[in-house]
């Protein structure tokens, strides 16, 4: 497994360990050559899903990649990992159990704007302006004041 901060293919594993109920095993590994340390996660695929991006592409649906876009988001936030992996488990899962294999890429963004909105509102925020891609600073205020959502966290308000 390719280290994620350095780039080095040799990463060491220092534990694994059934995660979420046994769905899946967690594994903490070690890069010998920058000291990173990192999760990775092995699980049964239900399904194959394809997302049909906004230019009618079609690629196969990525987790992983779902997974970094939430970890950007969640940067420094105070949301525990536990809480986060979760999350984007039960995200997976909603994706798979949704009857369609293929699924527009505009309808898991507003899946994972609105898990993170119930999560943590700058997560939110950060994940959504990206995923908007709000350009000036007026439309990303107005934006922000319009989609504050309504069951976020007292803390928050
Ligand atoms: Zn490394």
């Amino acid at each position: 497994m390719r280290c994620p901060f350095c780039g080095n293919i040799d990463t060491q594993v220092k534990d694994s360990r059934p995660a979420e109920d046994h769905v899946s095993i967690r594994r903490r590994r070690f890069c010998p050559a920058c000291s990173g340390r990192f999760t990775t996660y092995e699980r049964v695929q239900l399904r194959d899903l394809v997302v049909i991006k906004s230019n009618g592409r079609r690629e196969d649906f990525d987790r992983d990649k779902l997974e970094r876009s939430i970890r950007i988001a969640m940067q420094k936030r105070p949301v525990e990992p536990e809480r986060i992996d979760q999350m984007i488990s039960g995200l997976v899962r909603r994706l798979e159990s949704m009857g369609e294999t293929d699924i527009p890429s505009k309808q898991i963004g507003e899946i994972v704007m609105e898990a993170l909105a119930r999560i943590d509102t700058v997560a939110y925020v950060r994940f959504a302006s990206v995923y908007k891609n709000f350009q000036a600073a007026d439309d990303f205020d107005k934006f922000v004041s319009e989609l504050r959502p309504p069951n976020a966290t007292p803390a928050d308000k």
